[in-house]
């Protein structure tokens, strides 16, 4: 099931949007389904659960952070993490980046959005983001990249909201690409679409979508 699910998702997605299988609450199992259908990108929010799965699956995939990071456990994900989705303070960013040093390498990072109308959704304001992309210590970031934006859409039956939040985020990203990043070909990433709006959300402009349900069933 997992395979043909798998399939049918990747059928809905252009070849240069990005897919992240989101594994979060699933077993090794399902996610070994999933890499034997050649799926090697997954996405977890929690560190102590992505830990476990890097340690007992297949070396070559790679893990994504996807859920809100606490400062204090960046280094538990440090040694292997390849993509870090949710980072919303420049706090987050200087621990990411001494901990990338520690363990001789660079984090790639994208810059999480509060798109959405719900309270309870983490992320930046677009000011916040241009403050602290501004800042002089940025520049001074050696062990992260920031590669993009990623946002969450309000959870709702409105097509339309949905479609202008992901329309916000994409104008997001060029003002900042124009902005910060005009020669830095490595911020290229819009991170937004998940099972229920991935579809708005490619014709938005996503370059990367995060699908769980739709491929592993409801959690
Ligand atoms: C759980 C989660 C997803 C995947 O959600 P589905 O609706 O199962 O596709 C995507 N992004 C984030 C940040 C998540 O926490």
């Amino acid at each position: 099931m997992i395979k043909e699910d798998l399939k049918k998702v990747r059928n809905n997605i252009p070849n240069d949007v990005t897919l992240v299988a989101v594994s979060k609450t699933k077993p090794n199992s399902d996610i070994l389904e999933a890499y034997k259908a050649g799926q090697r990108i997954f996405g977890e929010n929690k560190v102590q659960e992505c830990v476990e799965k890097h340690e007992s699956l297949p070396k070559d995939i790679n893990w994504h952070l996807i859920g809100h990071l606490q400062t204090n456990k960046v280094k538990y994900i440090a040694p292997f993490v390849a993509l870090i989705h949710a980072v919303d303070s420049f706090k987050l960013l200087k621990e990411i980046n001494k901990q990338a040093k520690k363990n001789n390498r660079t984090i790639d990072c994208l810059l999480q959005f509060h798109i959405a109308q719900e309270e309870s959704k983490f992320g930046l304001s677009f000011i916040e983001a241009q403050e602290l992309l501004g800042l002089p210590e940025f520049v001074e970031l050696q062990n992260v990249s920031v590669i993009g934006v990623m946002g969450m859409a309000t959870f709702t039956e409105n097509e339309e909201q949905v479609r202008e939040e992901f329309q916000a985020l994409e104008n997001y990203f060029n003002v900042l690409k124009s902005h910060f990043f005009k020669f830095n070909d490595a911020f290229k990433t819009i991170s937004m679409g998940m099972s229920g709006d991935y579809q708005i959300a490619i014709e938005e402009g996503s370059t990367m979508v995060r699908v769980g349900s739709s491929i592993f069933g409801n959690r």
